[in-house]
């Protein structure tokens, strides 16, 4: 451990469970103070500061937000994690799933960014990343609303950076591919035979096992560090080559 994010502050939203766990690890052995921003933070480190808050729920939102700043005097780094799944075609998901997973995926970015903007100003250091994944860039079969709100956290991402470059924060994105997650093993779980099922999905994958989430916190904490200090407005794909190998079969 090199100790690069020493004397740094990251909010870590999603950061109880799966990916952002892992980020918010990563971020923590490298220095970092760690405030997790979670609708269930049982499952937090208690090394980290946790707060429950919905980022789908603006009020709440604003009092983790301010409650991180109390604690730490300062933000630094925000990742934007925390994210829900939605299964089917154009036509699976009504209306009402439809804005609740926009507002949980998209929306939730932009009200946590926008609570911590007035510290990310203030700090020398400053970055974001946001979770996106390879459904923003690829077409995943039967996730139409899970796609169309990650393809928006990618098109969010570059105009974020756009409007913060000369405020000095810099905003990138992680795309990750399948992920070996509490979130996956639900899925998993959920299956006539969870193992042979496992078996299925590592074969679809085009390095022959799920990514890491480890792997994920690897990229992001690059992004946020002061070795990617040029680096803005783009993502980087955790996917064991899923994008380049779609992109290269079109
Ligand atoms: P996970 O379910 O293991 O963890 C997600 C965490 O987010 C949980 O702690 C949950 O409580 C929290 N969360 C969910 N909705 C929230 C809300 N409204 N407000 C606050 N917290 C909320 O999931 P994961 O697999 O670690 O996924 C994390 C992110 O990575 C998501 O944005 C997901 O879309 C993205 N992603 C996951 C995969 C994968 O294969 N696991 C692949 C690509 C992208």
């Amino acid at each position: 451990m090199s100790g690069q994010m020493e004397g740094l502050v990251a909010i870590v939203t999603g950061g109880a469970s799966g990916i952002g766990a892992a980020i918010a690890a990563k971020l923590h052995d490298e220095g970092a103070q760690i405030g997790v921003l979670d609708r269930d933070t049982t499952g937090a480190d208690e090394r980290f500061a946790a707060f429950t808050a919905d980022v789908s729920d603006r009020a709440s939102v604003d009092a983790a937000v301010a409650g991180v700043a109390e604690r730490f005097g300062r933000i630094d780094i925000v990742i934007n994690n925390a994210g829900i799944g939605a299964q089917g075609d154009v036509s699976a998901n009504d209306d009402d799933e439809w804005a609740r997973v926009l507002s949980i995926n998209v929306t939730g970015i932009a009200r946590v960014t926008s609570a911590a903007l007035p510290w990310l100003r203030k700090s020398p250091s400053a970055a974001v990343c946001n979770t996106a994944s390879i459904a923003s860039t690829t077409g995943l079969p039967q996730r139409a609303l899970y796609s169309a709100s990650k393809g928006a956290v990618s098109s969010l991402t570059r105009a974020m950076a756009a409007d913060h470059l000369r405020e000095g924060i810099r905003v990138n994105a992680v795309n990750p591919g399948t992920a070996d997650t509490p979130w996956v093993g639900r899925l998993l779980d959920s299956a006539a035979d969870p193992a042979a099922e496992r078996a299925a999905l590592q074969a679809r994958q085009p390095h022959g096992r799920l990514v890491s989430p480890d792997e994920v916190a690897a990229a992001v904490l690059y992004l946020v560090s002061p070795a990617s200090g040029s680096t803005t407005g783009t993502f980087i794909e955790v996917d064991g080559g899923m994008a380049a190998l779609r992109l290269r079969s079109e």
